[in-house]
């Protein structure tokens, strides 16, 4: 059985996190007591008939942190090292997110123990039913709604709304967002997340006088966010050196061809990996975080860059793509060499914002162009790019700390005007 322990390193860090935060900004006390631990925290065992016809139980979890500012909002993970702590983490950063990007939803987060590498599409449609089932009283288009994050995607969706629906007994789109165009998805959210993290980089240049054009970037993670950050990097003129995912990495300091990467990822290997593409060096995903570069984007697992290898680190700008990549010894040490930092509540905020234009969709019913998507998107990460900043400059503190300080003030606020039901 997956082990139940709430505190993790995940979890430690996200709380650490927040006192710095709330430590700076005098925070009311009870408020911020309040603060440290999730609304709710669901444990569930989900039994899924294998494909051999025996049955293995599987542990998921749904965590939601903060509803003060709306109904709870974040992703669903499958993968091995999920557990209690980890999705805790995740869930309190999910609320510090939206409402920095002063979206009216509060924050959540969900996953299950299990390699979805390992599963058929069976196995993996099982599981995604049961999981449901076993949250549906506590998932809704007014309560919490999920959407994916690493292992899961439009499919895994898609099936999350189906199993919701059928139990309610007609279509409810709204129950998750991230799902196909076909049943209520929304034009721009595969991209979305790093789509977005490209509109802050090109603030973040602007502002560090880094010229895009033949600037150098790694990009760790060739997934959702990691595949689209390099497309869109490549895209403005960015030399991508670096990629990697979980099954190695690619190096090529003349930079590498990412339209080929995304098609051998897409359509040449068979379980959708880096394994097999004959372009570029091989390089490892630790190796990768240290090379020269420009800008450095971790886009898989958190807790990449530690006290141990950031004073290696050779990039000019760090743009956070996945949650909690960066350790707080790191932050530190970074802080010491310059090293400017997208934090990861602020440059990958694109998903959830997409998510939240989806979800309005899907009330209104009334669908909106990718055109509109995107400009809407540039302008809400263009306005908290320049709000973290001057939050930087005026209280004399790191990019992550401006943007913590703003999500956590934003929450606090909205909890003093509701006050204490006891
Ligand atoms: P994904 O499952 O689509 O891709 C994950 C990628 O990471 C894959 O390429 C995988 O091979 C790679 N990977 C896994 N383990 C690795 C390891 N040990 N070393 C190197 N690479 C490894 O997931 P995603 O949706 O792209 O999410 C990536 C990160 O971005 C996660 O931290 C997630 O929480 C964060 N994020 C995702 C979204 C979203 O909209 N999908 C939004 C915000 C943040």
């Amino acid at each position: 059985m997956a082990t139940v322990e709430w505190r993790s390193p995940a979890n430690e860090m996200a709380v650490r996190q927040f006192e710095i935060a709330a430590e700076k900004l005098h925070l009311d006390k009870n408020v911020a007591a309040r603060l440290q631990r999730p609304d709710r925290a669901l444990i569930v065992s989900a039994p899924v008939r294998m494909d051999d016809g025996s049955v293995r139980v599987f542990t998921g979890y749904r965590v939601q942190h903060n509803d003060t500012l709306g109904p709870f909002k974040g992703g669903i993970r499958y993968h091995p090292e999920v557990n209690l702590g980890e999705v805790s983490a995740l869930a309190m950063w999910m609320t510090w997110k939206c409402a920095l990007a002063g979206l009216p939803l509060g924050g959540a987060k969900g996953g299950v123990s299990c390699d979805p590498a390992e599963l058929s599409r069976a196995e993996v449609q099982g599981l995604t039913r049961r999981y449901t089932a076993e949250i549906l009283n506590f998932i809704g288009p007014d309560v919490d709604i999920p959407a994916p994050d690493m292992g899961t995607d439009e499919q895994v969706m898609a099936w999350i709304m189906d199993t919701y629906s059928q139990h309610k007994g007609h279509a409810v789109p709204g129950v998750v967002t991230g799902k196909p165009v076909a049943i209520g998805g929304t034009v721009g959210r595969r991209e979305a997340t790093g789509r977005g993290l490209v509109y802050v980089i090109v603030e973040a240049a602007k502002h560090l006088n880094l010229d895009l054009r033949g600037a150098t970037a790694a990009v760790q993670g060739f997934g959702n966010v990691g595949s689209v950050v390099a497309k869109e990097l490549a895209d403005v003129g960015v030399k991508i050196v670096a990629v990697s995912d979980r099954t190695g990495g690619l190096y090529d300091p003349k930079g590498l061809p990412i339209e080929r990467i995304i098609e051998h990822v897409t359509r040449g290997s068979k379980n959708l990996t880096l394994e097999g593409c004959a372009l570029g060096q091989k390089v490892g995903n630790a190796e990768l975080l240290e090379l020269k570069c420009d800008i450095l984007v971790p886009a898989a697992l958190g807790m990449q860059i530690t006290g141990a290898n950031a004073g290696n680190l050779k990039c000019r700008l760090l743009a956070e793509g996945a949650n909690g990549p960066t350790t707080l010894d790191a932050d530190r040490i970074l802080r010491e060499k310059g090293v400017f930092v997208i934090p990861d509540i602020l440059g990958n905020a694109g998903g959830v914002i997409v998510s939240y234009f989806e979800w309005v969709q899907d009330l209104q019913n009334f669908f909106w162009t990718e055109d509109e998507i995107n400009k809407r998107l540039k302008d809400i990460l263009t306005r908290s790019f320049y709000e973290v900043l001057d939050m930087s400059r005026k209280e004399k503190v790191d990019m992550r700390l401006a943007a913590l300080m703003i999500g956590v003030e934003r929450v606090s606020r909205a909890m003093l005007w509701r006050g204490l039901y006891a």
